[in-house]
């Protein structure tokens, strides 16, 4: 016991606003950024807060608390998913939106950053209740949301079940059918082919340029991945397929350890069967914490932020680290990551394939034309091979600095430049 609350309190300093807030700064710096236009990019053009009054399965009301967060608009409708986890907070939502304020302008994709969030715990509610809360959500938010505004998506524990309720609630409210004001959508609704697994494939695209890039032989490499949902467990199956070894993988209850190599499809079924990866036979039950630290060459966390602190920075045996969640490394882990020549592909390029796809899906929406599967996924290679090479050309151009301090050079430089171009207003 004792030690949960430790590690709770320690856990509680990770701020990932702070962390946006260094990166920004670090990132401005280097390359001299006007600092009317940092204070601009500090904080969020716009905060809404809501109140999410719903009637439980047992007849009480309860309230949860929801925002939305549009962090900057310059180069495009905000976009950004919506989160449903009890740890979320303002702050945490703010800092989701500036991530993806970078992560659209590394891409090129035409979105500002926006994000979404309700302070509940999804374990615990009934699929009505769940259904109850994100319509009267959906609701309150619907001043600031739509097609040509802000477009939410899928993110911790929101799925296309609840983005068709999404598109739903926000259809009903204006009087006709807008496939465009969500993305992640079900197929039968607009959705695009290669939606559900893009972060996961455009995580194993990146993986393939980096390793190509930083020498490392990706079909000898032993690969670690923490979380087994959406991103996690589609990145898992992907590299399965193309005969990588996967040798840990974890949800939210703990993972497990083979050197030999995980049969995930067989993880798959039996974490569908059991509700969770562990006890899985022939491998070794490890904690979230151990799975970060196990022997491998690739380090994929796909869970949630502040993962990588300094306090396990220095026993992380991998090469490479492609950050699949946002956030996962603090400021702090970095700098010790750097010292120790351990190569980290940041989350703002490593899992933009989500977003990527999004765009694509709202394109269809908009057009009502919708694409082959295979046309997705080439284009998506294509955005993220070029986002890739785009950044290792500004880590050439300014040498000495990591992949993360290139990307986020790449997007405030494009952020910026929008700002500055449009001008303020009046
Ligand atoms: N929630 C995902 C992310 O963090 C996807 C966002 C989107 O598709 O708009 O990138």
């Amino acid at each position: 016991m004792a030690i949960h609350v430790s590690e709770k309190k320690k856990n509680y300093r990770i701020n990932p606003l702070h962390m946006a807030w260094e990166q920004l700064e670090t990132t401005a710096k280097f390359i001299k950024l006007d600092s009317g236009i940092l204070q601009k990019l500090k904080y969020p053009k716009r905060i809404l807060t809501v109140s999410v009054p719903i009637k439980m399965d047992n007849g009480k009301i309860q309230v949860f608390k929801g925002y939305r967060v549009q962090h900057n608009l310059d180069r495009g409708p905000g976009k950004g998913g919506i989160r449903y986890h009890p740890d979320v907070d303002i702050d945490e939502v703010t800092a989701l939106a500036m991530w993806m304020t970078w992560k659209c302008a590394v891409v090129n994709i035409p979105y500002g950053g926006a994000k979404g969030g309700v302070v509940c715990d999804p374990t615990k509610l009934s699929q009505t209740e769940l259904e109850h809360i994100t319509r009267r959500y959906i609701s309150e938010i619907g001043l600031i949301i739509g097609p040509e505004k802000d477009i939410p998506a899928p993110d911790v524990n929101t799925n296309a079940r609840i983005m068709a309720w999404i598109m739903d609630t926000y259809s009903m409210n204006v009087g006709y059918s807008v496939p465009g004001i969500v993305t992640g959508k079900p197929l039968s609704l607009g959705g695009s082919r290669g939606r559900a697994e893009a972060t996961g494939r455009g995580v194993v695209f990146v993986t393939q340029e980096a390793t190509k890039y930083f020498g490392i032989d990706l079909t000898k490499s032993k690969i670690a991945i923490q979380g087994f949902g959406n991103v996690g467990y589609n990145a898992a199956r992907i590299f399965y397929d193309l005969g990588c070894k996967i040798v840990a993988v974890s949800d939210v209850q703990g993972g497990i350890y083979d050197p030999e190599g995980l049969d995930i499809p067989a993880v798959y079924k039996h974490s569908q069967k059991n509700g969770k990866v562990q006890n899985f036979k022939g491998t070794k039950n490890i904690s979230n914490k151990q799975l970060l630290e196990v022997p491998c060459d690739i380090l994929i966390p796909a869970a949630i932020e502040g993962q990588i602190t300094e306090d396990n920075a220095n026993k992380i045996k991998a090469k490479l680290v492609v950050e699949a969640a946002n956030g996962p490394t603090t400021p702090q882990a970095d700098k010790i990551l750097d010292q120790r020549g351990i190569k980290v592909v940041p989350d703002i390029l490593a899992n933009a394939g989500g977003v990527v796809v999004s765009y694509f899906e709202w394109v269809q929406s908009l057009q009502a034309y919708f694409w082959k599967e295979k046309d997705v996924q080439q284009r998506l290679q294509e955005v993220i091979v070029n986002a890739f090479d785009e950044v290792v050309e500004v880590m050439k151009k300014y040498k000495k600095i990591n992949m993360r301090t290139a990307a986020m050079i790449l997007a405030l430089q494009r952020v910026s430049e929008a700002a500055i171009l449009r001008g303020l207003y009046p």
